[in-house]
């Protein structure tokens, strides 16, 4: 059997993600990936890096404004947060699914972050609404 992706060696592995039959050179042994799915993950695992980070930026955006007072009523700041943390939950699934460790517990602290953030800012819009009742 010859290897699936080169087609020019004969096939010793099997890729654990594909099921491809590959040869030694189109293996990877430290994940038992073949190289085409390993260039695949390699570049999901930056996306969500990259995702994270997007998102840890807007994270202290929203934290300047949790400190502005009329921007805490915003609910364009709550809908963002909420909205935010959706992504980060999906993108720390998805990464506890895929075993990118260190980008599950970035995931994990953004997530937090956020719904601290979250929280703030439901809880700020509920007093008010709850307020404007009493008064
Ligand atoms: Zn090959
Ligand atoms: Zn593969």
């Amino acid at each position: 059997m010859k290897c699936e992706i080169c087609g020019e060696r004969e096939a010793t592995y099997v890729c654990s993600r594909c099921r491809r039959l590959v040869c030694s050179q189109c293996f990877n042994e430290m994940n038992y990936l073949c190289n085409h799915c390993s260039r695949y993950l390699d570049t999901l695992r930056q996306d969500y890096v990259v995702y994270l980070s997007h998102v840890q930026k807007l994270c202290n955006e929203l934290k300047v404004r949790m400190s502005t007072p009329q921007c805490r009523l915003c609910p364009i700041a709550l809908e963002l947060a909420l909205t935010l943390l959706k992504g980060v939950r999906d993108v720390k699934r998805a990464s506890e699914v895929h075993r990118f460790d260190d980008v599950t517990k970035i995931a994990d602290t953004v997530e937090k972050e956020l719904t601290t953030i979250a929280m703030y800012f439901l809880v700020s819009r509920n007093l008010r609404s709850l307020r404007e009742r009493v008064e």
